[in-house]
């Protein structure tokens, strides 16, 4: 049967938050950014809690192809490519913010999981000072990016946080920062398991990832909404269902809020026009994309002033502290929902 004929509903699933195996269709289209593989491909909501995953799941051997060389961090020529010194400004940013949301804390190992070509973790680095110690781990590095961490003094470290992450120390890391991944992964209830054994007691993750719930996915959640990323987006989370990934691995929720989320709003508009994420076109609507200043400008604003309204986006972070074995000498700090900054 192919994939076109399957039912809107069924009983083979498999919820990583509840394990009901029911289900229910909630979109099936084809990959309109980068047309990696024929479609279509679906998400399906789970029939016990609603949470949204990729049916059927792929596996581990098919998703090097849902990843072209036309993908966007790696191409250049994608309109959602970001390079010069908006990408170093908004980097730069991001490290000054990580560096005041750990504030009281004692940061003195850093890990960047899935952090490309590092120089996220660079920046990091030098927002914490350069005697702390900053290690990227990743599933492979090209051997620019080697080069570029033994310039900064960044070590870098090859696993799979799924399934490989024992090259990291139990008990080994002050700040762990996962960032737009865990809806890229098959099953994110275990890597954030298996971050918990190498943060050290009070140590903390810092995870961002997509909201079913920003304005944007409410205008283009029938199939255009970009924080679907079809087929590249395995589990949306809310932030309830977020919460309860986290509180289900051991963590105590430190902080979690909304953050501003240009970029969706640019691939729902570009996938409801037609225009694809491989490269500019010659439509009049090519002024959608992410070195468009004014309009990601725009965008970031509108959403940081409906966060602060009170209502959602769809980007979410969520940090998770790991409060043992003692927990009265965690730092005590409630849940604040503090709105961020970011892209
Ligand atoms: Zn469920």
């Amino acid at each position: 049967m192919s994939l076109s004929n399957a039912g809107t509903r069924g009983t083979d699933g498999q919820c990583i938050l509840c394990g009901e195996q029911g289900w229910a269709l909630v979109v099936r289209a084809e990959d309109m950014e980068y047309a990696c593989r024929p479609g279509p491909f679906d998400l399906v909501s789970c029939a016990g809690c609603g949470h949204v995953y990729k049916h059927p799941m792929p596996a581990p051997e098919e998703i090097a192809s849902l990843y072209p060389p036309t993908y966007y961090t790696v191409n250049k020529k994608s309109p959602l490519y970001l390079d010069g010194r908006i990408y170093e400004r908004k980097l730069l940013k991001d490290a000054e913010k990580l560096r005041r949301q750990t504030q009281g804390l004692n940061i003195r190992s850093i890990v960047d999981i899935g952090g490309g070509d590092i120089q996220r973790l660079i920046k990091v680095k030098e927002a914490f000072g350069t005697d702390v110690e900053a290690i990227a781990f990743d599933l492979q590095f090209e051997q620019e990016w080697i080069d570029r961490a033994g310039r900064h003094g960044v070590r870098v470290v090859v696993g799979n946080v799924e399934t490989d992450i024992e090259n990291l120390t139990d008990n080994g890391h002050d700040l762990i920062v996962m960032r737009q991944l865990l809806e890229h992964l098959r099953h994110p209830e275990i890597a954030v398991r298996n971050v918990y054994r190498k943060l050290r007691p009070n140590g903390i993750v810092i995870i961002d990832t997509p909201n079913r719930g920003g304005l944007d996915y409410h205008l283009w959640k029938r199939k255009y909404w970009g924080g679907y990323h079809i087929p590249r987006h395995f589990h949306l989370f809310t932030l309830p269902s977020l919460t309860r990934l986290m509180r289900d691995a051991g963590y105590h929720v430190y902080d979690q809020g909304y953050l501003p989320s240009l970029g969706f709003w640019v691939m729902s508009l570009r996938n409801q026009l037609g225009l694809n994420s491989a490269r500019r076109g010659k439509s009049l609507w090519e002024f959608l994309y992410f070195k468009n200043i004014p309009l990601s400008v725009f965008f970031i604003l509108f959403d940081w002033v409906r966060i602060r309204l009170g209502f959602q986006s769809s980007n979410q972070f969520i940090v998770g502290q790991k409060r043992e074995p003692s927990p009265a000498n965690a730092a005590r700090h409630e849940v604040k929902g503090s709105q961020q900054f970011s892209f």
